[in-house]
């Protein structure tokens, strides 16, 4: 039943179909969310909880490509991963990653994710008024290292952060005996660090969870176990292909994740959205930590989830978004041991992979399709799909209600096919 202003249909009940289900309800359309396996699949569950409205700053950087190639000289043990017969499905999207990872681009590309993440605060806040989240956490993330000097430069990074507004200057560097203090659980590799505020964490799962619950109250519909097969506008409907029939609406919404790329090609859009996959886990450390930890230069990260911890990292590119390999597990393991204490490192539970839906510039893709401007593609938020999901689900509400006149030029989705032309 068509709601006052029209209906949408969502493809993919992740972090992105759902907040986007949520913005729609909101302007009065009716929304069902078409979902290939159950709600929250992907990377809407596994995923770290960290809502950062300051970090805007994207993934390819020349700092990140030398550390992919360190790890690619080192396999098995950086943060990093590309399986080597993956390379023919993932090289265009390396190769334009290479391509955005100057100075000049990387910059350009934060300053246009601020415009995005700078509304996340405010809207998160809604979201808590409103009852849907109730955990959000905000005792700071406490960031670890081994030496003084590396502890220096990871403050002068985050205090350049700062400068731009999103978020207060870090506390001061303290010493071993004043983290123990704080978090009981550390080990001896944390001998330095300091407290950054600003950045707020959840539990993901519990979150997908209450909005769906949301959803479904205020008249939302789910077809879980229904892969949509193709997106098309016919005049003023569109039509969403399924093994068990077409699924009519007045809009459509693509936010596939890492999935995306398949149904992009055929509305002529060259994403490169690739899948990078993520791993996390749950710990039981003596000591649970009440901050959020971050571990040295691992990349590993550790959130506290009421009476769970979770430890998250990796960036894995195998080609394929399914499918979890334990080495990459254990590696997590082997770097992130020597930060911290009183943990049973073969105790582990929950072990998870989720594909991070990556674009080459490390940008979503937002933006109506071409020549089809009642189907919205919100896909490719890298590693901010959790911090970023309201900002660009109500973009996508205003996209649907206004089209194109709504859409902001830095989120194109289709400025990789141009230059591919
Ligand atoms: C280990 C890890 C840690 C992370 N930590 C953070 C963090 O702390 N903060 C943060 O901001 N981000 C984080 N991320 C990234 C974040 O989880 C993703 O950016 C986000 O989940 C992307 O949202 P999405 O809706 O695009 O995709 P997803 O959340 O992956 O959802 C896509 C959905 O679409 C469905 N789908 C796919 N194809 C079809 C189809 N054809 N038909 C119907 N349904 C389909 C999938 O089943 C899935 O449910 C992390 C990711 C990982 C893996």
């Amino acid at each position: 039943m068509p709601g006052p202003t029209g209906d949408v249909a969502v493809v993919g009940a992740g972090l992105i179909g759902l907040f986007s289900a949520h913005y729609l309800l909101e302007r009065g359309y009716a929304v069902t969310v078409v979902e290939a396996g159950g709600l929250g699949g992907g990377a809407a569950r596994v995923n770290g909880g960290w809502v950062c409205p300051a970090r805007s700053d994207p993934l390819p950087s020349w700092g990140v490509v030398r550390d992919g190639m360190r790890s690619l000289t080192s396999p098995g043990s950086g943060s990093f991963f590309l399986r080597a017969r993956a390379l023919p499905r993932v090289a265009g999207y390396l190769a334009r990653f290479l391509a955005s990872s100057g100075e000049g681009r990387f910059v350009r590309s934060w300053d246009e994710l601020d415009v995005l993440n700078g509304r996340t605060a405010g809207l998160v806040d809604k979201l808590v008024e409103a009852g849907i989240i109730d955990d959000l956490q905000d005792e700071g993330f406490l960031m670890l290292h081994s030496t003084r000097s590396e502890a220096e430069v990871s403050r002068a990074s985050l205090l350049a952060v700062s400068r731009r507004g999103l978020c207060p200057a870090p506390d001061p560097i303290v010493g071993r005996q004043a983290l123990v203090e704080l978090e009981p659980g550390l080990g001896e590799a944390s001998q330095f660090g300091f407290v950054h505020r600003g950045d707020r964490w959840l539990d993901p799962s519990r979150l997908v969870d209450r909005l769906a619950a949301s959803l479904s109250s205020r008249g939302a519909r789910f077809a879980t176990g229904t892969p949509v097969r193709a997106v098309r506008q016919r005049g003023t409907r569109v039509e969403l292909a399924t093994p068990s029939g077409v699924v009519e609406a007045s809009h459509a919404v693509v936010a596939a994740g890492a999935w995306s790329e398949q149904l992009l090609r055929p509305l002529g859009i060259r994403g490169y959205v690739t899948p990078g996959k993520g791993y996390s886990f749950t710990i039981h450390p003596e000591h649970p930590p009440t901050h959020v930890l971050r571990l040295g230069d691992t990349h590993v990260g550790v959130t506290p989830m009421g009476d769970r911890t979770r430890l998250v990292g990796m960036v894995e590119f195998d080609g394929t978004p399914d499918g979890l390999n334990a080495g990459r597990i254990d590696v997590m393991k082997r770097k992130a041991a020597p930060y911290l204490s009183g943990i049973d490192w073969r105790a582990s539970t929950d072990e998870q992979a989720g594909p991070r839906p990556m674009t080459p510039d490390g940008k979503p893709l937002i933006g109506c399709a071409p020549g089809a401007e009642r189907i919205v593609v919100a896909t490719g938020h890298n590693m901010l799909g959790l911090s970023l999901a309201a900002p660009t689900a109500s973009l996508v509400a205003e996209l649907v209600a206004r089209g194109p006149a709504a859409s902001l030029p830095a989120f194109d989705p289709m400025r990789f096919t141009r230059r591919h032309r």
